[in-house]
């Protein structure tokens, strides 16, 4: 089974992926990681894309692809994977599906973790840890017991990432969007897109996942 999974910051996509994983026992690849971790292994592939980096250029689709190719013929990979960060654009959605055509594999099926923007920022700016021990906290969701001190080791200080600004989350999720909204008509058109309301809570998703999965 081979998956795209889109699902913006802060939606609960590594959760879900890492589910996916084990459950169906995927192999879950984010092409940036691969492309740095070809670059560091210094492969043929990796050299060329760290030259036109190196140069201030793009890597172009057909070297992602490439890499793709080699990354899902290990063996690892064999119940499937789980495609995270790509494709971005129709163009790249089609030489996937060149790619692994000629390569007599295909993509399944694509999740589309649904949120409400709005919401989500509410719940990511809401987000703070113990300055001391780390434990994590949500003001709406999961308060500390005593307001202003830490559950598990009593401290009285807390921290925020500042990214977690809810302007920033915002913008975050709304470039999200735009990035993700041209693929989606690609595989609604081919019948692969499913659409799983991102806003419900984690069991809850995964149930809508392994629905989907179910009906494979
Ligand atoms: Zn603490």
């Amino acid at each position: 089974m081979n998956i795209i999974f889109l699902g913006p910051p802060g939606a609960g996509k590594g959760t879900q992926s890492k589910r996916l994983e084990e459950r169906y026992g995927l192999v879950q690849i984010s092409t940036g990681d691969m492309l740095r971790a070809e670059v560091a292994r210094g492969s043929d592939v990796g050299n060329q894309a760290k030259s036109l980096m190196d140069s201030g250029r793009l890597v172009p689709d057909e070297l992602i692809i490439a890499m793709l190719k080699s990354r899902i013929e290990q063996p690892d990979c064999a119940k499937g994977f789980i495609l995270d960060g790509f494709p971005r654009t129709t163009g790249q959605a089609e030489a996937l599906d060149t790619m692994l055509t000629a390569d007599k594999k295909k993509i399944d099926v694509v999740l589309f973790l649904d949120v409400d923007e709005d919401i989500l920022a509410d719940r990511i700016s809401g987000r703070f840890t113990c300055a001391k021990c780390g434990a994590t906290y949500n003001e709406v969701s999961n308060p500390p017991k005593q307001e202003g001190v830490c559950d598990a080791c009593g401290s009285h200080e807390f921290k925020r990432r500042a990214d977690d600004k809810r302007e920033t989350v915002v913008e975050r999720l709304k470039e999200y969007r735009k990035l993700t909204a041209p693929i989606l008509p690609f595989y609604e058109k081919t019948g692969r897109l499913h659409k799983i309301n991102g806003m419900l809570s984690t069991a809850e998703v995964t149930a809508q996942i392994e629905a989907v999965m179910a009906g494979q």
